[in-house]
């Protein structure tokens, strides 16, 4: 299994297999072909579909920067090899240097020729179960924090710390600012004011449902007008972690090195997911993306809690379970609605399974390893106007009731 840092990428939303993904693509063609003056770009599948309101042709547009691009959509074709794939030619003066066909395969990375282009893309756990993993950290009587490092190194820990630096500005930026998201739905920013009826609000459940969602708000609205923030696992969810996170610092002050270990706990489900299954919504729904943060926000806030690996991965499971069907079907393509709403559900999801998981957690029938299988099996059986295609659900139904 390769490394937890994959799941954790900084960069630009709002999405990371329609703009992250794309935007490194870009690049790679740039640098192998540094004497092309101009690029073609073929979009296919979703990013043909809903490449618009994600933002990609300007993300491309944006990575060329001065090099004239031209980008061509094609919705017809159906034999792919990802639902989203593109496809770049370099040219110099008329005559093509080279082409690549190109898998923006979900989390920001790309497979060209059927590799995996990472940073290290190279196996770094011999596990790739959970199972396995657990009965590693028995064998030897370590955490799953401590099995991270391991494997990891050291270079690990500075990695997080960054990573949790964003989140938090990520979110604290959020709960600062107000207006209407672009994209042209009209949809306004709403986490600054549900934090301040939070602060007001007396009955403590309600209180705490809205501080904790204005801090997924803050993280999704923040990644929905293409500011910087973390994927966890993927820019359109990426407000479910770090508002569990944000929330327990604030509240409870929680030390800085005991959230950088949460989040190794967090990116371990993550990568689990990504190897057994998919964290992209356009191949598996929205299960996928929102479903494997709440599982990886669940598992956080266990492990933050001092639970054990069986109580973690108890909270991890139950969270994915209760995400199992849950579709993509985003309105105008933007990552916008249902995405924004569904990344604060999905955190207090995290804390409803994480406190269910200390009591039930010893008389389970279901393991995270076979909820994962069971997530990308109904992921397949989607239709694929489920799958970010912005052709079904929401999407559909919003435009024909209201346009
Ligand atoms: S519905 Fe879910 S999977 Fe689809 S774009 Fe929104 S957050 Fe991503």
């Amino acid at each position: 299994m390769k490394s937890i840092k994959e799941i954790y990428k900084i960069g630009r939303g709002p999405s990371s297999s329609h703009t992250m993904g794309p935007e490194r693509a870009c690049l790679f063609m740039k640098e192998k072909y540094k004497n092309a003056n101009c690029f073609e770009v073929t979009l296919f599948g979703s990013l043909a579909k809903t490449g618009a309101g994600h933002r990609t042709d300007y993300a491309i547009k944006q990575t060329f920067g001065e090099i004239p691009c031209l980008i061509y959509k094609d919705t017809e074709k159906t034999e792919l090899p990802h639902p989203n794939t593109m496809e770049i030619a370099a040219i110099r003066n008329g005559e093509v240097l080279g082409r690549e066909t190109v898998c923006s395969v979900g989390g920001g990375d790309i497979e060209i020729g059927g590799r995996l282009l990472t940073k290290d893309a190279g196996e770094i756990y011999p596990e790739s179960t959970f199972n396995e993993i657990a009965a590693v950290c028995a064998e030897k009587g370590i955490t799953l924090a401590d099995y991270v490092s391991v494997h990891e190194g050291a270079d690990v820990w500075k990695y997080l710390g960054e990573v949790w630096d964003q989140m938090q500005k990520t979110v604290y930026a959020g709960l600062h600012t107000e207006g209407i998201l672009p994209g042209g739905l009209g949809v306004r920013r709403r986490a600054k004011e549900l934090r301040s009826v939070g602060k007001r609000e007396r009955n403590l459940i309600k209180k705490e449902n809205y501080l904790i969602s204005a801090c997924a708000y803050a993280a999704s609205e923040e990644n929905a007008a293409g500011e910087r923030m973390v994927t966890a696992p993927t820019c359109g969810a990426s407000g479910v972690l770090p508002a569990v996170l944000y929330y327990e610092k604030e509240l409870f002050g929680v030390d800085r090195d005991e959230v950088i270990q949460a989040l190794a706990v967090a990116g371990l489900i993550g990568q689990l997911i990504k190897t057994n299954a998919s964290v992209s919504g356009a191949e598996a729904g929205c299960q996928a993306e929102v479903g494997s943060a709440c599982s990886m926000a669940a598992a956080a806030l266990t492990a933050l809690h001092k639970q054990g690996i069986l109580q973690i991965e108890c909270a991890a499971e139950i969270a994915m379970e209760h995400c199992l069907g849950l579709t993509c079907d985003p309105v105008g393509g933007l990552v916008q609605i249902p995405c924004i709403e569904r990344n604060a559900v999905a955190a207090l999801k995290a804390y409803n399974a994480s406190s269910l998981a200390e009591v039930v957690y010893d008389n389970r029938k279901i393991s995270f390893d076979l909820v994962v299988r069971t997530m990308y099996a109904t992921g397949k059986d989607l239709s694929a106007c489920y799958r970010e295609t912005a052709d079904g659900g929401l999407a559909k139904l919003y435009v024909k009731n209201f346009d």
